[in-house]
């Protein structure tokens, strides 16, 4: 990366709080680094970007965030490698995918090197939260939300850029039994799906407590208009093996357009496996499940990386994928996690130093 081009103020924290973490047990989300980085929008303009004591922050109960749900979120990663070297992913595709999402959602657009020096500087002064154990890596949540006050429906006039870091272990989450949901939608067309906006996670989360209390732990979302096709799973695209082909649906005002479902399509295309980006039907899927071919159903996101599927249910029936010893999602996940480690080639050159 560049040397930061924006002057960003920092003021360390009095005490670090890294002493008290356990980095061999780390889960996800659920410890913060010292630091984070605060930007505000006011008087029309973002002001400059600082990085400051994480910290709580205080806003007024009429704040537009509390009432009309402007927000939109990012979700990345930094890993050190075994030289103490730190990496991060394909981030000018978070900070492009920012803006996509908040332009959506009526919030003034940020301008590049107050995302990507303010990110540098915020990751340079807390490097050492930085887990080396394989597996970990810092998780990196840059959010936006309307702070303006106001009950009046109207975007906010002022807003609030934060990112904030986690150290956080390997997902291990297993294999996870999917329901196809029939009642409820994650987007619509004309909606915000392809946005990371707040509001279509709590959307997602009440159909997902029906499916787990019927027994799965993740919902596979299908268009709205007559859940004929496979769109996401649960906050994952998703990608789905029939006999050698993988497939995925193509990203649309309803498909989010994540940053590792186009690296792992590259990937596979670049290793041989014939890809198919096309609409997905249902019943394609039920119809593989029953004549064998159905192989391998897996999520893609930056969190979990790869999150394979043991199994759907449909219409009050249960089919269960194959046990298979060689599979596309451990495959894709060890050449994609190797790229972002910096333990393999970066053939693509997604890799990005800090
Ligand atoms: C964030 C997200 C993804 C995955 O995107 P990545 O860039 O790979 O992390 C997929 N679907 C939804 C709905 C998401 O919010």
């Amino acid at each position: 990366m560049n040397t930061a081009t924006t002057d960003i103020a920092i003021t360390k924290a009095k005490t670090s709080k890294i002493t008290e973490v356990d980095f061999d047990n780390l889960t996800f989300g659920k410890v913060f680094s010292d630091h984070m980085l605060v930007c505000d929008y006011k008087d029309g303009s973002w002001q400059a970007p600082k990085v400051v004591p994480y910290q709580p922050i205080s806003l007024d109960p009429s704040a537009k965030i509390f009432h009309y749900g402007q927000s939109v979120f990012e979700g990345m990663k930094a890993y050190k490698d075994a030289n103490d070297d730190v990496w991060l992913f394909r981030p000018l595709e978070n900070f492009k995918r920012l803006n996509i999402s908040s332009k959506r959602l009526a919030i003034p657009e940020l301008p590049e090197s107050y995302f990507m020096d303010g990110l540098k500087t915020l990751l340079e002064v807390d490097k050492n939260w930085i887990p080396t154990k394989a597996g970990s890596s810092l998780y990196i949540r840059p959010f936006i939300f309307a702070s303006g006050k106001g009950f009046h429906a109207s975007p906010a006039d002022e807003y609030k850029f934060i990112i904030c870091t986690a150290p956080s272990g390997a997902y291990f989450s297993g294999k996870v039994k999917v329901l196809i949901e029939e009642t409820y939608s994650r987007s619509a067309n004309g909606g915000v799906g392809f946005a990371k906006a707040g509001g279509n996670y709590a959307g997602q989360f009440y159909p997902t407590q029906l499916a787990v209390a019927k027994g799965y732990q993740q919902v596979i979302w299908t268009d709205d208009t007559n859940h004929e096709f496979i769109e996401e799973a649960g906050a994952m695209n998703i990608f789905i093996r029939i006999n050698d082909t993988l497939l995925t649906g193509p990203t649309s005002d309803r498909i989010l357009d994540g940053i590792t479902r186009k690296s792992i399509i590259d990937i596979a295309k670049a290793e041989g496996i014939p890809v198919e980006v096309r609409k997905i039907t249902v019943s394609e899927v039920v119809e593989a499940a029953k004549n064998g071919s159905l192989k391998e159903m897996f999520g893609a996101g930056t969190a979990a990386v790869v999150s394979p599927i043991s199994g759907f249910g449909y219409q009050g029936v249960d089919y269960d994928l194959p046990e298979l010893t060689e599979t596309y999602a451990d495959k894709l996940k060890k050449i994609i996690t190797d790229i972002q480690t910096n333990k393999s080639e970066d053939p693509f050159g997604w890799r990005v130093k800090l």
